[in-house]
């Protein structure tokens, strides 16, 4: 593959503080090697999230000197209102502080007791928003989408079959939603097709149920559907984002994604009634409805984020360099969940590490050692972040991967190209690495506190 060409050219820096491996097994040590607890000035590459870590340009900065803060009906608003409704027409745009309110808001109208939601795969704010209001979340995404090795071109479709029984075994008149979730955050960063939407918003149709999409990587969703689905190739990519919403009823969105900006979303619908009560307990939790939970300048920080986003010179950049870290570490022997994904590349550290049962936290054991031998923070997405059962119970979750999660505009290929020459080395070793166990941890989400020892 011939070098990428980062489509921008660098103003303004921040440096990287350059440690040693020795400062760094220190450093870990101390934090009883959680990753979550590392102070972020020790960590040279952070892949942890590509959730509001995109860095913005320099006309995003223009717009932020000419946000304007009036309490209601500021400018920026309307700015705010139209870039969204040039690439999701529809009739209401409610801002939100990030996505998880736009969540809360939205189930909260629609969500209780005896309520069914379905989508290719919920993420993990949309699941627990759903299920603290009482109802359920059920999750239809394509067989192929839960095989990590399984090469399809949109592993994130909506399983079609399942959609129909579902409905039928649910009852329409019980499911307020069907949701779509574009890019399939949970599912790898895997695409969803056109013809899948497509396909899901006829049978929902059918049955009066409106479509959703979760739409934090549309962008991203769209540049995969240019590229692979067959008779977009000529498309814009504008054209192809305003179909995708043709199709739908509405969408949640943290902005922290595809709106290029450090904190932001959006909840965007056509009905009316809900849209009512979506301002009215707005009012309660985010602030009025023309900020709702941000200042004026961050609405124009997403205003003009959702014009560089659909840009294809960036969106080639973002997708081909999230694929060429995914060749060359597959190149090197790596195994990793195929195709690569649009924001990240998921490693296998079950299958990288044979000898370190899942019990034994493989992907633990990995995060741990690309910090120590490289300064990159990945995430572990796998038993010890799904393992611990209600009943104090632990047990092996149905995968245990390594996240490095690309941040948008952040890093350039060198940088990458140094994640891909640690990871090799780290493979050339593999068989030194040693399981894990954890020393304490709390009730709920331990992934983020728990302190971990060596076996
Ligand atoms: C990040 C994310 C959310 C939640 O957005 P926040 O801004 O983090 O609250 C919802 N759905 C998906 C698919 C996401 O990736």
């Amino acid at each position: 593959m011939k070098t990428i060409i980062e489509p921008f050219k660098i103003k303004s820096v921040e440096p990287i503080t350059i440690t040693t491996e020795g400062q760094r097994e220190k450093l870990i040590k101390e934090v009883d090697y959680n990753l979550f607890s590392l102070h972020a000035k020790d960590v040279m590459i952070d892949l942890l999230t590509d959730s509001g870590t995109s860095s913005m340009s320099a006309k995003q900065w223009a717009a932020i000197m000419v946000g304007d803060e009036s309490y209601a009906g500021s400018p920026s608003y309307y700015r705010f209102v139209d870039a969204v409704q040039h690439l999701m027409p529809f009739d209401h745009i409610i801002p939100t502080h990030q996505g998880r309110a736009a969540e809360k808001i939205l189930f909260s109208i629609i969500g209780g007791k005896g309520k069914y939601i379905l989508n290719n795969t919920h993420f993990d704010t949309t699941r627990a928003n759903i299920e603290y209001t009482g109802a359920r979340a059920i999750d239809l995404v394509i067989e192929e989408g839960k095989n990590p090795s399984s090469i399809h071109p949109f592993k994130g479709n909506m399983d079609i079959k399942k959609l129909q029984q579902a409905i039928q075994a649910y009852g329409a008149e019980n499911i307020p939603m069907v949701m779509l979730t574009v890019t399939n955050n949970s599912g790898g960063g895997q695409p969803v097709s056109m013809e899948n939407i497509r396909t899901v918003k006829a049978i929902c149709k059918q049955y009066n149920i409106p479509l959703f999409i979760d739409a934090c990587r549309f962008a991203e969703n769209a540049y995969f559907i240019k590229m692979r689905e067959s008779g977009y190739q000529q498309h814009s990519i504008i054209d192809i984002v305003q179909e995708m919403f043709s199709y739908a009823d509405g969408c949640t969105m943290s902005a922290k994604k595809d709106a290029l900006v450090n904190i932001g979303g959006w909840l965007a619908l056509n009905n009316n009634e809900w849209a009512e009560q979506a301002r009215n307990l707005l009012i309660l939790t985010e602030g009025f409805p023309t900020y709702g939970g941000l200042s004026g300048r961050d609405l124009d920080a997403m205003a003009v984020g959702l014009e560089e986003v659909v840009e294809e010179d960036y969106l080639h950049y973002r997708i081909t360099s999230t694929q060429y870290l995914g060749n060359y570490l597959l190149k090197a022997g790596i195994p990793i969940v195929q195709p690569a994904g649009g924001h990240a590349i998921y490693i296998d550290a079950r299958a990288m590490l044979p000898h370190i049962k899942p019990l034994a936290y493989p992907g633990q054991s990995l995060a741990v050692a690309l910090y120590k031998y490289a300064g990159i923070r990945s995430c572990e997405i796998g038993t010890v972040m799904f393992g611990a059962q209600p009943d104090g119970k632990e047990k092996a979750a149905a995968m245990d991967l390594v996240r490095l999660a690309i941040p948008r505009r952040v890093y350039t290929q060198s940088h990458i190209d140094y994640v891909i020459e640690s990871l090799t080395d780290i493979y050339d070793k593999k068989d030194e690495l040693k399981g894990m166990k954890i020393v304490w941890q709390p009730k709920q989400l331990r992934h983020f506190t728990a302190k971990f020892d060596y076996l």
